[in-house]
């Protein structure tokens, strides 16, 4: 009899997982608590309009292209998708805008045209992180069960490359002097909630991987990538129970053995964690059996920022925006410090407006379009009452849409849908409405992040962007793979 394997969470990490298993002959089962699959990577649908949940930039698609094809699938049949050029348009509040493209010699003119002698730098940049890309990809690909697994020689390439003295921004300082040209190539920090003058500088490929390899549109969005793996892995014989809340993992001794849902219980030669990762310990596995990850220990950890979300079904177009479209406040660095630190809200935040339509009709019905609107904002803190805020900050949100000439939105707006940190938490289950899991400073990076093979239980693994290596689409789908491959080394 083949061997049971049992996942909770159909989010991207556990999706692929599971097509790795099924693929190697194991019996899996994806538990999930939400009626559909893609977790934050999910839909929002309604009056024929469609919004991605969360990710609408799809990076690096090589990864999810070898899963795909490690299971015999092309995954550009399976989910068509765009590359989108320009890649997106940044409008600084300081004043002046620069249209992003990855080809290489139309955005030297592009930032020409915003600081000339800037300009040649971009090429530097582009050659310096494909070196450095290079030197790093080992470890996105490797566990990291401690430290000890840096000093494996290929690993050791990297070092001089973490530089843990010096930000993201302030290695950008060091190629570019006009400060938007900076955020420019630093904003991407962002893609983990974290700030450029904190986000460590090894992050500098983020912005390389963007124009070396492109962004990308799903058709559908991002939650078509969801929906695709689930389509392939149940044609592979992987049983999904959606709309069953796991309420707690069970355990023999200090192995895991399975999970217990309102249905009954789950037995399981071996259990996969793709659920948040602080949400799934604090709710999941009692308090007392957790030896280095204790709800204390969780509670003192550096989280990401959150996000403030509008969902807006318009009547119309709005041809002034791209498909991306990200506006950088003026006082950019009060910005973030209001959102790192001192835990309120901006007044001028800086925001980002997808406007998918552009690309893909099936988002909107004909003539109309659907807006998706991000604010980084704090994570939850007791500074910020969501349930006194959540009507105002909309204002405060619409009114910043009018600095990307759409004065007019409020007037229409057809369909809405607003989430806030609170929902983040509460009903996505996101520990603290972290929305990119726990930051991604070097202390709670590679061995300092739980474990792939987590640490704490026998027979019980991480995937997703809690753990190794981090939050983000590419490098959940290698946490996927990891994972998928310590499992099937250990159950061997
Ligand atoms: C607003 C936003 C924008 C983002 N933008 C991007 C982007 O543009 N590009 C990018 O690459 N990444 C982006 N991300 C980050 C990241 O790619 C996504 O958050 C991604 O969905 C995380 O995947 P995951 O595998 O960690 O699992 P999740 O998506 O968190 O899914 C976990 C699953 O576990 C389920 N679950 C939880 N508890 C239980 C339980 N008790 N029982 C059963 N099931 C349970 C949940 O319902 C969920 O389906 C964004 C995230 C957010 C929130």
């Amino acid at each position: 009899m083949s061997q049971r394997v049992l996942i909770v969470g159909a989010g991207p990490g556990g999706l692929a997982t599971a097509l790795l298993l099924a693929k190697a002959g194991l019996e899996v089962t994806v538990v999930e608590k939400q009626p559909r699959v893609g977790g934050r990577t999910s839909v929002i649908e309604g009056d024929g309009y469609r919004f991605d949940l969360g990710p609408t930039f799809f990076l690096y698609p090589q990864i999810l292209e070898e899963i795909f094809a490690e299971v015999g699938r092309d995954l550009h049949r399976e989910v068509p998708m765009k590359r989108l050029d320009p890649q997106y348009r940044l409008i600084f509040g300081a004043g002046g805008e620069l249209r992003c493209t990855s080809d290489i010699e139309q955005m030297v003119a592009e930032i020409a045209k915003l600081a000339p002698r800037d300009a040649p730098q971009f090429r530097k940049f582009m050659a310096d992180n494909r070196v450095k890309l290079a030197k790093f990809a080992p470890c996105l690909q490797s566990p990291f069960p401690g430290w000890t697994s840096l000093l494996q020689a290929r690993l050791l390439a990297v070092l001089p490359f973490l530089k843990p003295w010096k930000s993201l921004h302030a290695e950008l300082a060091g190629y570019f002097r006009d400060p938007r040209l900076q955020l420019a190539f630093t904003f991407q920090s962002k893609y983990l909630g974290m700030s450029p003058f904190q986000c460590p500088s090894l992050f500098s490929i983020l912005s390389y991987l963007e124009y070396e390899h492109g962004i990308w549109h799903p058709i559908g969005g991002c939650n078509a990538l969801s929906t695709g793996m689930a389509r392939v892995a149940a044609e592979l014989g992987v049983t999904f129970r959606l709309n069953e809340p796991v309420e707690e993992l069970l355990f023999d001794g200090r192995r895991a053995v399975g999970a217990r849902t309102a249905q009954g219980e789950l037995r399981a030669d071996a259990v996969v964690v793709n659920a948040d990762f602080g949400h799934a310990m604090t709710t999941l596995v009692p308090n007392r059996l957790r030896r280095k990850w204790s709800d204390a220990t969780i509670a003192r950890k550096r989280f990401s920022c959150s996000t403030f979300m509008l969902y807006l079904g318009i009547e119309g177009h709005y041809d002034q925006l791209a498909h991306h479209n990200i506006y950088v406040a003026e006082n950019y660095r009060q910005n973030l410090d209001d959102i790192e630190h001192r835990h309120v809200l901006s007044e001028d935040p800086s925001f980002y407006v997808e406007n998918p339509s552009r690309t893909d009709e099936t988002m909107a019905p004909p003539g109309h379009s659907a807006l998706y609107v991000l604010l980084p904002v704090s994570h939850q803190h007791s500074n910020i009452n969501w349930s006194q805020e959540r009507v105002r900050y909309r204002e405060v949100a619409l009114r910043q849409l009018a600095k990307l000439g759409l004065a007019d939105v409020e007037r229409r707006i057809r369909f809405e849908r607003l989430v806030t940190p609170d929902e983040w938490e509460h009903k996505v289950g996101t520990y603290r409405g972290a929305t990119f899991n726990l930051a991604h400073n070097l202390g709670q990076m590679l061995h300092r992040r739980p474990w792939n093979r987590f640490e704490e239980f026998q027979r019980m693994y991480l995937v997703g962007g809690g753990t190794h290596p981090g939050s983000g689409l590419p490098v959940i789908f290698e946490s996927a793979r990891i994972g998928a491959r310590l499992l099937l080394e250990d159950l061997a």
